[in-house]
C-alpha cells in the first residue's frame, strides 16, 4: 500500500494510524509524506507542508520500488500539494484510491488551506475510488450550511458525486443519536446503510484509520461495499478496545 499524509507528532492520527491499520491486514506501506505536524491530542502547533515535487518524488519511487495495490489519501495541506499528487495519479489510473478529505483536526486546527477545497473536489476525487468525509467534512466541502439530517447528506452527497466522485462514504461517527450510521453513495445504486450502536468512547485518527483499513481491502480485492463494512467493524474493535 501507499500512504500519502501527514505526520503527527502525537501518533493520535496521519501516517502512524495509517501503518497501524495497515499492518493489521497483513500488508506493508510504503510513505508520502505531505505534511509534518506538531500536535498534542488538545492542538495543532505546528503545520510544515512539505514542497509539492518533493511529496509526488516520494510517490513515483514508492510506485517504483514496489506492487503498490491501493493508495490511501488523507492530509494534503496545501492546493499544490494536490496538484502534485493528481498528477502522480494519472500516471497510475489502475490502482484504486480511497481519499479522506481532511480539513481540519479534531482540536480545531486548520489542515488544509482553505482556498484548496474547490481543487479537491474538482482535480482529485475524480481519479479516487472513494471518499470518506465526515458530515462536517461534506458539509463544509458542498459549501452547505446544514449538517447532519439524512435529506442533507443525500443532497450534500450527490453534489460530489456530480463533481466527478465515483463512490462517497458518508461517516456518522460525529453525529447524534443511538445509532452511529455511514451511508454510501454511488451515482447509479441506492443508498447502502452501514449501521453500528454509537460508542461512547473518543479516539482520535479514527478517520485515518478507516480510510486505510478500506484501502487494504480493496487492495486485497474485497468490493467497495465488503471493504467499507469489514473497516467500519475493525475502527469499532480499536474503539472499544480504547482507554
Ligand atoms: N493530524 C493529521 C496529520 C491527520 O492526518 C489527521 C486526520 O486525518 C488529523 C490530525 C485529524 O485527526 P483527529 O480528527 O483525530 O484530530
Amino acid at each position: 500500500m501507499l500512504a500519502i499524509a501527514g505526520s503527527d507528532s502525537s501518533g493520535g492520527a496521519g501516517l502512524s494510524r495509517d501503518v497501524e491499520a495497515i499492518a493489521a491486514f497483513g500488508l506493508r506501506t510504503a510513505i508520502a509524506v505531505t505534511a509534518v505536524t506538531v500536535q498534542t491530542h488538545q492542538q495543532v502547533l505546528t503545520v510544515e507542508a512539505m514542497p509539492p515535487a518533493l511529496v509526488a518524488d516520494q510517490m513515483r519511487t514508492a510506485l517504483e520500488a514496489n506492487p503498490i495495490g491501493a493508495i490511501k489519501i488523507g492530509m494534503l495541506a496545501a492546493k499544490g500539494t494536490i496538484d502534485a499528487v493528481a498528477s502522480v495519479l494519472r500516471a497510475h489510473a489502475n490502482v484504486p484510491v480511497v481519499l479522506d478529505p481532511v480539513l481540519a483536526a479534531s482540536s480545531g486546527g486548520a489542515l488544509l488551506e482553505p482556498d484548496a477545497v474547490a481543487v479537491l473536489t474538482h482535480d482529485l476525487m475524480p481519479l479516487c475510488r472513494l471518499i470518506t468525509p465526515n458530515l462536517q467534512e461534506l458539509a463544509l466541502l458542498t459549501g452547505s450550511r446544514s449538517v447532519g439530517s439524512e435529506e442533507e447528506v443525500l443532497r450534500q452527497g450527490r453534489i460530489l458525486l456530480d463533481a466527478g466522485a465515483p463512490a462517497v462514504l458518508v461517516k456518522g461517527g460525529h453525529g447524534s443519536g443511538k445509532w452511529s450510521t455511514d451511508i454510501l453513495l454511488r451515482p447509479d445504486s441506492e443508498p447502502v446503510r452501514f449501521e453500528a450502536l454509537r460508542l461512547n468512547r473518543q479516539l482520535r485518527g479514527t478517520g485515518c484509520m478507516l480510510a486505510s483499513a478500506i484501502a487494504a481491502l480493496l487492495a486485497l480485492d474485497a468490493t467497495v461495499e465488503e471493504s467499507v463494512r469489514r473497516a467500519k467493524q475493525f475502527v469499532r474493535d480499536n474503539i472499544s478496545r480504547a482507554e
